[in-house]
């Protein structure tokens, strides 16, 4: 037996069918089935075209999936408009996540509810890190400070292989924005991206305010 180290640094990692499948039905709520099939095209993707996965949890939507529908909004809308349209997307997912996910996550219960809401942006950021922990080959470390909660992921599906100038996980920043404003009922907070591995950083990390901004 040899120790590959090229064969270690391309073994797969992927999501289950069931989030690539909330991706693709987001991104098409954003852009419609003619721009996501048009995306698909572009990322080199045909056989995802009106063939969507599977709504189960079987590891095998890849990672690379997801960074190439990222990188191919970029190529078609420019930088600004694809961070736009990833936002909306990645809230979008939440919506559609949080309907497959919440019953198996206990965070649409009343004792959940009931919370405060300080307690229960801590929980609900803890809840989620454990759902892509657990489901999926993404792995999301958690960390505190006075004015924000630390949203690290060291291995990412949505920048993965790519290389940026600039941090580009906006689909990662849109399903936090949406999961801080769902837990909080109603509130927007400041959720930014600071370090991104695609730039060379360690890890992707998105500092999630505690405040809200209204
Ligand atoms: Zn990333």
């Amino acid at each position: 037996m040899t120790t590959d180290t090229s064969a270690a640094a391309e073994r797969a990692f992927y999501y289950p069918n069931k989030i690539g499948r909330i991706i693709l039905l987001a991104t098409e709520e954003v852009m419609g089935r003619n721009g996501v099939n048009a995306v698909l095209n572009l990322a080199k993707l045909r056989h995802l075209v009106n063939n969507y996965p599977p709504n189960n949890f079987d590891r095998q939507f890849r990672f690379e999936d997801v960074s190439g529908i990222q990188h191919a909004l970029e190529e078609m809308y420019g930088p600004r408009g694809a961070r736009g349209l990833a936002l909306r997307a990645g809230r979008a997912c939440f919506k559609y996540g949080i309907k497959e996910f919440g019953p198996v996550l206990g965070i649409s219960d009343l004792a959940f509810r009931l919370l405060p809401i300080g307690m229960k942006m801590k929980v609900g950021i803890e809840v989620l890190a454990e759902m892509f922990n657990k489901f999926t080959d993404q792995v999301v470390r958690l960390g505190e400070e006075e004015e924000c909660f630390i949203w690290m992921i060291e291995r990412c599906p949505v920048c993965w292989q790519r290389h940026a100038s600039e941090p580009c996980c906006y689909l990662a920043v849109g399903v936090l924005q949406e999961s801080a404003y769902w837990v909080s009922g109603g509130k927007n907070f400041a959720i930014e991206e600071t370090t991104c591995i695609a730039k060379g950083d360690a890890a992707c990390t998105i500092l999630i305010s505690k405040r809200p901004l209204d």
